[in-house]
C-alpha cells in the first residue's frame, strides 16, 4: 500500500451485502462509508421472506453449494470462509435471535425482516460506519486503473477500496436498477446477460385467469421443452394468477428454464401425485355410480377444488353437463390423464421487476473468488446479487450476500490495514 492511499473503504449500496460488509469492516477497525440511494437502508431486505426474512439455510457448505444454480465454483471460498452457522452466530451477537424451520430455513425469532435490517444498520452506526443516503453515479479510477473513490451527489469521495453492492434488477422500487453493472462495464469488466430468475411464469391459457388465486398444495410439477425433454420436476405448492402460474414450485422451476433462445415450455401438473391411475379410476367409478343421474361436474364434486373441476373437464374434452351414467371408459381415461397431467403452456417469464433475483451479472471470471476483488481493477470489489451468482429459494441468496460480503471485508481489511 502506498503512503498516500487512503485507509478508508466506500461501499456502494446499503442492502443486505453492503450493510453486512460495512458491519464486518467497522468491526475490524476500518473506516467505512456506505452510500445508499434510498433514505431507508436495506429496503429489499425488509421485504424478504414475505416480510419474515429467510436469512439463510442451516446447512453445510457443501449442501449450500448443491443449492446454487450458477457460480458454485466461485462461491467455494466464500461459503467455507463464512458458513450459514457463522451468519446465524453473527446475527445472534447483534441481537437477532434466529430459529430454524422446515427445510433448514432460518428466520429471525421475531419473524420480522425489519429487525434484521434495523439491527444491521444500528450495529454499523454503533461501530462508527458512516451511512449516507446518496446515489453514487461514478466510480473513480486513477491513471493506473486503480479504483480510488466514487462520485455521489456531484462530490468526489476518495477511498482505499470501493465495494460495489448495488444488487440486481428485480424489484427496482427497492433501489436495485442495475447501476453496478454499468460501473463494472465502464471499468472494463464483462457482465453476463441478465434475465429474471425465481420468477412467476406467464401463460395465455384461459384457465389461468379463471383459476386466479387458487393455490394447490402437494402437487407434482413437470416442465418440458418443445421437444418433450424434461427440464424440471418437483413437488410442492403453486398458485394460478391472472397471467399464469406462480408460487414456490413455479419460482423454483423458473430458475431451470432458459427463455433467451425463445424456447417454449409446457407445465404439466399432477394434481393427485400420491394416487395411481388405477386407484383414481376406482374412485371415479365409485363417485359416478353414487350419482348416476347427476351431471358429471356435480357427480365429481369433492374430487378437486370447485373452481378447478370445470377447467379439468374442459381440458379433458368432457362436457360437464353429461349425465354421470353416460360417461364412457375413454372419457374416464381422459379425466384421469388430465388429473395426472393438467397442462399449462408457458409463454415466458414475468418481467424482471417481479423476479426474486436476477440471473447473470458481473462475470465471475473477472473476480478473484478468494477476495471478491476485480482481477483487472485493483481496489474494486463486488459482492451480493450484482455478481453472476444465484441460488434456490430457502435462504441461499441472502447467504450469497453475507458470505461474499464477509470475504470482501476480510480482504479489504487486510489490504487497508496491511494485515498479512
Ligand atoms: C420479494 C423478495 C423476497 C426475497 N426473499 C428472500 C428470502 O427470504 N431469502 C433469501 O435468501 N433471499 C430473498 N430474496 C433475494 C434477496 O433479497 C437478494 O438476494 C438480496 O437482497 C441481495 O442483496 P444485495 O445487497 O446484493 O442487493 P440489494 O438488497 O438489492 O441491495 C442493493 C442496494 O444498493 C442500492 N443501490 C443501487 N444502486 C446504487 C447507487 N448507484 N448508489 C447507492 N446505492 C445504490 C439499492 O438502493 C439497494 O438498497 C428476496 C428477493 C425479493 C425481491
Amino acid at each position: 500500500m502506498s503512503d498516500t492511499q487512503p485507509q478508508n473503504a466506500i461501499i456502494v449500496g446499503g442492502g443486505a451485502a453492503g450493510l453486512y460488509c460495512a458491519f464486518q469492516l467497522a468491526k475490524g477497525g476500518v473506516a467505512v462509508t456506505v452510500f445508499e440511494r434510498n433514505p431507508l437502508f436495506g429496503k429489499k431486505l425488509r421485504i424478504t421472506g414475505k416480510g419474515r426474512c429467510n436469512m439463510t439455510n442451516d446447512c453445510t457448505p457443501q449442501e449450500f453449494l448443491d443449492n446454487i444454480y450458477r457460480g458454485k465454483k466461485s462461491l467455494r471460498s466464500a461459503i467455507y470462509g463464512h458458513t450459514p452457522q457463522d451468519v446465524m452466530a453473527e446475527f445472534e451477537s447483534i441481537g437477532v435471535p434466529v430459529k430454524v424451520e422446515r427445510g433448514n430455513r432460518v428466520f429471525p425469532m421475531s419473524e420480522n425482516a425489519h429487525d434484521v435490517a434495523a439491527r444491521l444498520e444500528n450495529v454499523c452506526r454503533r461501530l462508527g460506519a458512516e451511512l449516507v443516503s446518496e446515489r453514487v453515479t461514478e466510480i473513480i479510477l486513477d491513471d493506473t486503473g486503480t479504483a480510488v473513490g466514487v462520485v455521489a451527489a456531484g462530490t468526489e469521495h476518495r477511498a482505499g477500496a470501493v465495494v460495489i453492492a448495488t444488487g440486481g434488477l428485480s424489484y427496482p422500487k427497492t433501489g436495485s436498477t442495475g447501476d453496478g453493472y454499468r460501473f463494472a462495464q465502464r471499468a472494463g469488466l464483462a457482465v453476463t446477460e441478465k434475465s429474471p430468475s425465481l420468477v412467476p411464469l406467464l401463460s395465455d391459457e384461459p384457465c389461468c385467469p379463471a383459476l386466479q388465486g387458487l393455490s394447490l398444495k402437494n402437487v407434482r410439477l413437470t416442465v418440458t421443452d418443445d421437444e418433450g425433454r424434461e427440464k424440471y420436476s418437483g413437488f410442492g405448492e403453486m398458485l394460478f394468477t391472472d397471467r399464469g402460474i406462480s408460487g414456490p414450485l413455479i419460482l423454483t422451476a423458473s430458475a431451470q428454464l432458459d427463455f433467451s433462445a425463445k424456447a417454449c415450455y409446457n407445465a404439466s401438473i399432477d394434481l393427485k401425485p400420491a394416487v395411481t391411475e388405477a386407484e383414481l379410476d376406482a374412485r371415479l367409478l365409485a363417485m359416478l355410480a353414487s350419482a348416476q343421474n347427476k351431471d358429471v361436474v356435480n357427480a365429481l364434486h369433492g374430487l378437486l377444488p370447485a373452481s378447478l373441476l370445470p377447467e379439468l373437464l374442459d381440458k379433458a374434452g368432457i362436457d360437464g353437463r353429461l349425465k354421470a351414467n353416460s360417461l364412457t371408459k375413454d372419457a374416464r381415461k381422459s379425466i384421469i390423464r388430465t388429473l395426472k397431467g393438467f397442462s399449462v403452456a408457458i409463454s415466458g417469464p414475468a418481467p424482471i421487476d417481479e423476479a426474486v433475483i436476477t440471473r447473470g451479472g458481473v462475470d465471475m471470471s473477472e473476480i478473484s473468488s478468494s477476495t471478491m476483488q476485480s482481477k483487472k481493477v485493483p481496489g474494486l470489489y463486488f459482492i451480493g446479487e450484482v455478481l453472476d451468482l444465484d441460488g434456490k429459494t430457502g435462504g441461499f441468496n441472502l447467504q450469497i450476500a453475507w458470505s461474499t460480503a464477509f470475504l470482501a471485508a476480510k480482504a479489504v481489511t487486510a489490504s487497508l490495514l496491511e494485515i498479512q
